[in-house]
Parts: structure tokens; C-alpha cells; sequence
């Protein structure tokens, strides 16, 4: 017989644990869809910014990011020899930042929502949509070797760049991005500082984010798609974009890993029974490493709209309008940037708009 819920949520990860957690804080019966193991990494530099971190503080769950990460305490930008410095100023009761590894801050999330209440079929994975009469009304799930369906009134596609709901609904897509980078990076001992540093050359750029177990992630980027990650290109690209790094670093605690460099676009983000949260809504180059806080302002813009709907007969259509107005500018920003083409000073420019324009998603 099919389930049925108030909401269901395909990916757990941080747009769809988010998303679960606080539908189901509101007292909905939610369902999440993760087909990823527990404790398993995702592919990311997991720099959390502003937005997010004052999230995570909202939602109760920065006590424990901060015990298992160090405080950033400054964003470091290097244009050449030139360093700008951008201090956390977030208010009264968040002094820091922090870049949890995601095999961390994921679980994290999808145990808050958990313990909300939220129903968890993990591993499960959704293979296509139920719909009736034009409206999205759940999901066909392979679980256990079984195929099964649930049924909701709301399904949130939270499954990533390559996302199934997005195909399956035919989420049309609104903006193409021109270009994409590609990105290596590793676990590196010794480096123990207090500040994200990101460093840029003209074609190269490089970046250090302190995480947990005494070790940083080094990240290394270029314009076009790297094929294999390897260690010579790694150091080489290091040292174009970087030498202060560069010469201060050993050898990695773990495998380097690569990301190839990938279209992007900017999907409408909600229809008739269906929305799409974090990187399936709008997937951004990763050289503007904002996706995660990005998600969890999809997670809790959707979840306002939805829990404040209130007999609104279609609340998915003003986050679809407030999804989109924040996405564009930034999609815009982050595809110049990926583009390796800019001249340190338009550089320099571009991210001073994107600290500019990162509001706490409350004040929206
Ligand atoms: C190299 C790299 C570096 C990055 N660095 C940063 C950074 O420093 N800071 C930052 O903020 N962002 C960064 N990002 C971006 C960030 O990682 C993403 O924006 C973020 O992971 C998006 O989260 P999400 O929950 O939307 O999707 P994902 O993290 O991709 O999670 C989607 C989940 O959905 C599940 N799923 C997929 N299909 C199905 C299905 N059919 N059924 C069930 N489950 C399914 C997957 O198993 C997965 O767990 C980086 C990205 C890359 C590639």
C-alpha cells in the first residue's frame, strides 16, 4: 500500500535534511529519500559562509559544528601580492565561521531532522515522479530491491546537480552559465590558521579551509575540465596561483580529489506539487563556494512559504519569485568568475559585491 506524508524530500543532504528538519519542526509529516550511506563525504570544500552560519545558530546545531571544527574568524582574499581582509561580523551572538567536513555536517543535519520527527529511508532512491491530473503527487522509490511509492501533497527535489525530480517534473531551466572550472583538492596537516584564505592569479586560483582533525583543505582551480586529479598538477597549479601556499605545504593526508567542471544553470524552482531546493534549483560554479549556504536559505525560504501558507492556494509560487530573485544576480557573479577570464582588480570587484550581498536569510 502506497505511504502517505505531508512532504517528501528526495536527497538528505544539506538543502533536503534542512528542509526536512524544519518542515517537520513545524509539525509535518515528512519523508526523506537519501540514497547516499550515512557518514559518507560529498564532493565539496564545505566553506560555510555568513547566511549559514547564522542558520546553523538559529537551528541549534552550530554547538555542535563548532566542537568539531576550528573558528574562522576573517575571510583572507589574495589578488596577487595584495591581501584583502574581510572580518565576521555576525552580530552579537555568532563570532565565528566554520567548514565542516560533510560526511559531518550532513549527518548532522539529517539526524536534527530525525529527531523532528522526519521519517528516513536511507539508503532508498527515488526513480521518478507520481503524478495525477498535471500535479506532482510523490515519488516511485527503490528500496531494499523493492520498488514502493509515497505519496505527499509537496515533493522537494533536493538531490543535487544531476537531479531526478528536476528531470522528471521537466523544471525548465531559466539561465545557462557560459563557463566552468575545474577544482582539485586535498587534506593537509600543519596549516592551522584561523581565516579562510583564498588566493588568485590571472588563470589560477587556490584556497585554504581549516577544518576538523587539525587539518586544512587545499583546493587548487583552473579554467576548463581537469580529467584526472594528480598530485604534479596539483602542486603545479599551486604554486602558479599561490607560492606563500605552495611552499608551506607537505604531502596530503588522504587521495586528492578532482571535480571535472560541469555546466551550470538556473532551473525555476517550483510547479504543481513540486520544488527544487539547493543544487538542484540552481547550480552555481563551485569558484563562489556559497552552495551550501545557499541551500539552506532555499531550505528555510521553502519551508516559511509553505508552513506560513495558511490556506494560500499556492505558496510555491512566492518561493519560486524570492528563490529567483536571489539566485540570479549571484548564478550571474559566480559564471563571470568561473570563467578565469577577469583581471585581478574586476575580480577583486565581483567578490566584494558577492560579501555585499549575502544577507541573513531572516531579514528577508
Ligand atoms: C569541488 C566542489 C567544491 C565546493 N566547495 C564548496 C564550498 O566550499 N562551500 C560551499 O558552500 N559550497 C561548495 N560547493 C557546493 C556545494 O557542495 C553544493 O552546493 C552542495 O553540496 C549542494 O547541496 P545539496 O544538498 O543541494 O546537494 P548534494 O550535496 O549534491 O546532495 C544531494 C543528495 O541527493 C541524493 N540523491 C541524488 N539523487 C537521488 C535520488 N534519485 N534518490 C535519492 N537521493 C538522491 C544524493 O545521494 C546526495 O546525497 C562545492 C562543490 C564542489 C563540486
Amino acid at each position: 500500500m502506497d505511504q502517505t506524508y505531508d512532504a517528501i524530500v528526495v536527497g538528505g543532504r544539506c538543502a533536503g535534511a534542512s528542509t526536512a528538519m524544519l518542515l517537520a519542526r513545524a509539525g509535518m509529516r515528512v519523508l526523506v529519500v537519501e540514497a547516499a550511506r550515512s557518514d559518507t563525504d560529498a564532493l565539496s570544500t564545505h566553506a560555510v559562509m555568513e547566511g549559514g552560519v547564522l542558520q546553523l545558530h538559529r537551528w541549534g546545531l552550530l554547538g555542535a559544528v563548532s566542537a568539531a571544527a576550528p573558528a574562522i574568524i576573517a575571510k583572507e582574499f589574495a589578488y596577487g601580492g595584495e591581501v584583502d581582509t574581510v572580518n565576521v561580523r555576525l552580530g552579537a551572538k555568532v563570532s565565528a565561521f566554520y567548514a565542516p567536513r560533510r560526511q559531518f555536517l550532513d549527518w548532522l543535519l539529517l539526524d536534527a531532522a530525525r529527531s523532528a520527527g522526519a521519517e528516513v529511508w536511507n539508503p532508498a532512491r527515488v526513480t521518478g515522479v507520481v503524478t495525477r491530473q498535471g500535479r506532482v503527487c510523490g515519488v516511485e522509490v527503490l528500496r531494499r530491491g523493492k520498488r514502493t511509492r509515497a505519496l505527499a501533497p509537496l515533493t522537494v527535489g533536493a538531490d543535487g546537480r544531476n537531479s531526478t525530480v528536476a528531470k522528471a517534473v521537466g523544471a525548465p531551466i531559466r539561465r545557462h552559465g557560459k563557463n566552468s572550472g575545474s577544482i582539485m583538492y586535498g587534506y593537509f596537516p600543519g596549516l592551522s590558521t584561523d581565516r579562510y584564505h583564498w588566493a588568485f592569479r590571472p588563470g589560477a586560483a587556490a584556497g585554504v579551509v581549516p577544518t576538523g582533525g587539525g587539518l586544512a583543505c587545499v583546493w587548487v582551480g583552473a579554467a576548463g575540465t581537469l580529467v584526472r586529479p594528480s598530485k604534479n598538477a596539483f602542486y603545479q597549479l599551486l604554486d602558479q596561483a599561490a607560492p606563500h601556499i605552495a611552499h608551506r605545504i607537505g604531502s596530503p593526508v588522504g587521495p586528492l580529489r578532482g571535480y571535472p567542471g560541469q555546466p551550470t544553470w538556473l532551473r525555476a524552482s517550483a510547479g504543481p506539487g513540486w520544488a527544487l531546493v539547493g543544487d538542484a534549483g540552481c547550480f552555481k560554479d563551485p569558484l563562489t563556494p556559497c552552495g551550501i549556504t545557499d541551500a539552506f536559505r532555499d531550505a528555510e525560504l521553502l519551508a516559511r512559504a509553505v508552513i506560513n501558507a495558511r490556506g494560500d492556494r499556492d505558496p510555491l509560487r512566492s518561493y519560486e519569485e524570492t528563490h529567483h530573485r536571489l539566485s540570479e544576480p549571484l548564478f550571474a557573479i559566480a559564471d563571470r568568475i568561473a570563467g578565469y577570464r577577469w583581471s585581478l582588480a574586476e575580480l577583486r570587484g565581483l567578490q566584494q559585491t558577492i560579501n555585499a550581498m549575502r544577507p541573513d536569510v531572516e531579514t528577508l
